[in-house]
């Protein structure tokens, strides 16, 4: 399937308008359905509030595919006062030169958005009509873990539809990730993490700075801080993690790839090698992290109250009950009292073979012959741990190379995607479709 290089205008417009708050979502809306008339006439969309929800109908043989994707994105402060340097071309410009476009969303998650509604058109002109239906989520709250995503599975759901599986943003065609390995590799989320942000506080009678008592609110809670920074959550290596290791194990070389093919007998090993960096150690527990702290309003007056914030990612297999009491138990000091603010458990894990999985892996090997495809769990989280009402297949890959370089504009200035890989990743779309709905 051949996909125009002015596809990309598509990308560059919709990268145009910002998304970062809902009043501006009714503007991409309308972007959108200018856009891609022909998806707009042939497809039953609905929006449920901001969200839109859209089945493509099929011949009716088998059960439906769901592509999710999220049209919200998240700020994009540009260079004045604390927001640090001034990107390079403004977030909202879509900038095109040799090789990127460049703008707030184009890696997430408008490239994806984009990139499935000209595969879908493309595929019509070609006169394509999918076997099983093909329905779309595009969610407009990702970004601040609202309910729209939420709202239209469980529409879905309510009608009784259930996708053989369904695939949203995740991961993506990075280079070798580990000495050894000299491919590039796809990663294919198949779980993610929970997350719960945890507020702990701890309240005291206030009083003058000059008279204050052996242990002040803010003692007590920067004690219970270091006590959940010293805590040793249970350690595990889920399933999918374990795979994946095993399959980069048997790329690499040395004493490192004899390691990892071996991950099942020398865990132990394996989780000390994980342990030594901040990315890799978040693979093998819970992790906590106090990411806001506030205590007295004047310098010179004792805190009534001081409170801390805890970011927690949740481990597969734990929940946040658990977590909730393990931190009760880390902490212990019943002075400090936790309330969950919001908070959500990990996902169940998607099998890394069958329905789906082979479709996803099959279409990355025509995209990417050289390419090794392994399953890991996501640290973050995205709209596509709803599906999971609906089908127990759900699977987070786009498939786009970034460069560890690219991968630090997400979220941060300087977001950008490359042209060549963009075009290829609306190709891999539309084979996807092509070949398995
Ligand atoms: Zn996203």
């Amino acid at each position: 399937m051949q996909i125009a290089d002015d596809a990309t205008e598509h990308l560059i417009a919709l990268v145009r308008v910002p998304t970062e708050a809902p009043e501006q979502l009714p503007a991409f809306r309308a972007a959108l359905e200018e856009r891609f008339p022909q998806l707009f006439a042939a497809l039953e969309a609905e929006w449920i509030g901001d969200t839109m929800l859209a089945r493509w109908p099929g011949r009716g043989e088998g059960a439906p595919a769901l592509l999710m994707a999220h049209q919200d994105v998240v700020p994009a402060p540009d260079g004045d006062g604390l927001a640090g340097a001034a990107w390079t071309h403004p977030p909202y410009s879509g900038h095109r030169d040799e090789t990127h476009i460049w703008g707030r969303g184009t890696l997430d998650d408008k490239g994806s958005l984009v990139a499935i509604c000209v595969a879908i058109e493309v595929l019509m002109e070609a006169g394509f009509v999918p076997a099983r239906d093909v329905w779309l989520v595009f969610g407009h709250d990702e970004e601040t873990m609202g309910t729209g995503a939420a709202s239209a599975i469980a529409e879905l759901e309510r009608r009784g539809v259930r996708p053989a599986w369904a695939l949203d943003e995740g991961g993506a065609i990075i280079e070798p990730p580990i000495a050894g390995v000299t491919r590039d590799v796809a990663v294919v989320g198949v779980a993610e993490k929970g997350f719960a942000n945890v507020r702990m506080r701890v309240a005291q009678t206030g009083g003058h700075a000059s008279t204050p008592p052996a242990l002040p609110a803010t003692s007590r809670l920067a004690r219970a801080i270091r006590r959940l920074d010293f805590a040793k959550w249970p350690r595990s290596l889920p399933e999918p993690a374990l795979r994946m290791l095993e399959l980069l194990g048997a790329e690499a070389e040395g004493v490192q790839g004899a390691v990892l093919r071996n991950v099942r007998r020398s865990r132990p090993l394996v989780e000390r090698i994980l342990a030594r960096q901040d990315e890799t150690r978040a693979m093998l527990a819970t992790t906590a992290v106090v990411t806001q702290l506030s205590g007295s309003a004047a310098a010179n007056a004792l805190a009534e109250q001081a409170v801390a914030v805890v970011n927690v990612r949740i481990a597969l297999g734990s929940s946040v009950e658990e977590t909730v009491a393990f931190m009760e138990r880390a902490i212990a000091d019943e002075a400090v009292e936790l309330t969950v603010l919001h908070g959500h458990g990990p996902s169940p894990e998607s099998p890394s073979n069958g329905a789906g999985w082979d479709d996803i892996v099959a279409a990355i090997a025509r995209l990417r012959p050289d390419v090794l495809t392994v399953p890991y769990v996501m640290l973050g989280g995205t709209d596509g741990r709803h599906a999971h009402r609906i089908t127990d297949r759900v699977y987070r890959f786009a498939p786009f190379e970034m460069t560890r370089e690219e991968r630090l504009t997400l979220h941060a200035r300087d977001e950008r995607i490359r042209i060549d890989t963009w075009l290829a990743g609306c190709r891999w779309y539309a084979d996807l479709i092509e070949q398995s709905c």
